[in-house]
């Protein structure tokens, strides 16, 4: 009887994919400048591929310094010629325009973010879409006000922005980048990854479905090259970039001494810190959000927990039984969890460090669960026994891979969960509001959470300290990196 209740029970899945049909991918792309499609003056290209199956989606022509050029100049053009001058309150329309077409696009978006990243389709619909669409709606409001923005009565903006950015969060990272420096009534050239453009030229065409007047956003795709030839370009008077700290300090010298204004967002190696009073099912749900969302593709991503010791079994032991629920796999499934490893380089690294962990004395631990044959896959991991020394514990893993470490009293988690070279983020999980406040003053971390974990609105500044980078982006504050104050 108990068995055949127990099969009764045995309740499985049954697939639930997203329809591919709503996307269309053309077999090869060109530079977007001044408002028209381009091949590289080169004629070179690269493939793009979906990581969940390394199937080739589309050719994308690389940008050269010359394509550079041409894209700074047109730029430069529609700063002095139309977008500078336009009164903030006509800026504002175009921006509140592409945010619509976003929402209105935002299933197409949502697919083809999956199909080109590798994230789940539940995270690009709930998360990535609905945030790039909110950020540009956000920042119209602003377009009009920044006289009020507590940045003197007339702030102007700076001029063309080279933004650079990384292929974690493909089209938000683009709209935290783009909606400022329009709002602002500055004009762009956008360099997207290499392994994942295909957002950003799809950006294009909203753009060109809102009318946006040619040059304003101009998008050159290319490898890190593409990328040190736009910030190094001399008519460019902002950089923004969004990456690894190496290339950010490669950067930073790149620009030393050129009068660009710039702003770096760069790693992190965050503590989440459960304390023995915390609401511990919630915890484990701001746990596995905080490292196990986005394959911990994620900059400010919990990687650290820190737990205290009195509760650190019972943690551990809930946590791995909530793992073992997650759902790996096709990423266009809506049931899916953890979806595949954006690329071969970077499942690469992430074996490499949780090798190293293991040799270092660390005991890992996975659920089980099926690894697709083909594609770049990573399944859940976690170490325990995890000393501050241990390169887990240190280095920016950016991959599904959680490192625990125990304290005993509030002022040994502040001082482990400072022990890092970075500043991003950190979340505190604790019942009492004073020791939440206690905390967050003495975190060196730009984004303090409280009994949550990974949130994100636009109206919210975003940024950190020491090796994490410099400037915010989102609010108030975002303006400013934008603004000539
Ligand atoms: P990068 O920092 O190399 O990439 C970020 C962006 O910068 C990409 O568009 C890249 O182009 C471009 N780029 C690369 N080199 C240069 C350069 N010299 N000058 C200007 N732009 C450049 O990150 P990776 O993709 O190589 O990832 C490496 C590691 O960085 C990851 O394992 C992860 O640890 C970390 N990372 C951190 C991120 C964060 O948000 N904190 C985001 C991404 C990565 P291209 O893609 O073509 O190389």
């Amino acid at each position: 009887m108990a068995d055949v209740v127990a099969r009764a029970l045995d309740w499985q899945y049954a697939p639930a994919p997203e329809s591919r049909d709503v996307v269309s991918i053309a077999p090869e792309y060109g530079l977007f400048i001044d408002g028209q499609w381009a091949p590289a003056a080169s004629g070179d290209s690269f493939a793009t591929i979906n990581p969940a199956t390394e199937e080739p989606l589309a050719r994308i022509a690389s940008a050269g310094t010359a394509d550079v050029d041409r894209a700074v100049a047109a730029a430069r053009g529609a700063y002095e010629r139309v977008w500078g001058p336009m009164p903030g309150t006509e800026r504002a329309k175009y921006l509140y325009r592409i945010a619509r077409i976003l929402q209105e696009r935002s299933r197409e978006f949502a697919v083809l973010e999956s199909i080109d990243n590798g994230k789940p389709i539940r995270e690009t619909r709930d998360v990535d879409i609905p945030l790039a669409a909110a950020h540009f709606f956000y920042y119209a409001g602003w377009a009009d006000k920044l006289e009020y923005a507590g940045f003197g009565p007339a702030p102007g903006p700076i001029g063309v922005a080279g933004q650079v950015i990384p292929w974690n969060f493909p089209l938000l990272m683009a709209a935290w980048k783009l909606a400022p420096a329009l709002a602002a009534g500055n004009t762009s050239v956008l360099k997207p990854a290499e392994t994942t453009p295909l957002s950003a030229l799809l950006l294009a065409d909203v753009l060109r479905q809102a009318e946006l007047p040619p040059g304003v956003v101009n998008i050159v795709t290319g490898a890190g090259d593409t990328g040190a030839a736009l910030v190094a370009h001399p008519g460019i008077d902002k950089v923004a970039f969004t990456g690894s700290t190496e290339v950010g300090i490669a950067i930073s010298k790149a620009v030393a001494g050129t009068g660009k204004r710039i702003t770096l967002e760069l790693g992190g190696k965050a503590a989440n810190i459960v304390f023995d009073d915390a609401p511990i099912d919630q915890a484990i749900e701001g746990i596995v959000n905080g490292i196990f969302f986005n394959q911990g593709h994620v900059c400010c991503a919990g990687s650290r927990l820190l737990v205290q010791e009195s509760v650190a079994d019972l943690v551990i032991e809930r946590l791995k039984d909530r793992l073992g629920t997650l759902r790996l796999g096709d990423p266009l499934d809506k049931n899916t969890d953890i979806g595949a490893i954006n690329s071969r380089q970077q499942l690469d690294k992430i074996t490499g460090l949780a090798a190293a962990g293991e040799a270092e004395g660390a005991q890992r631990w996975s659920p089980s669960c099926e690894i697709p044959s083909r594609g770049y896959w990573f399944a859940p991991t976690v170490f325990t026994g995890v000393s501050q020394s241990h390169r887990i514990a240190r280095e920016e893993i950016f991959g599904p891979v959680l490192s625990v470490l125990t304290f005993r009293t509030p002022d040994e988690a502040v001082a482990k969960a400072n022990n890092t070279p970075y500043g991003l983020s950190a979340g505190i999980w604790t019942e009492k509001g004073s020791r939440i406040l206690w905390m967050a003053q003495k975190l060196r971390a730009g984004v303090v959470w409280a009994n949550t974990y990974n949130r994100f609105d636009p109206a919210s500044p975003f940024g950190g300290y020491q090796e994490s980078g410099f400037g915010r982006e989102g609010g108030r504050h975002g303006l400013a990196a934008y603004l000539n104050v």
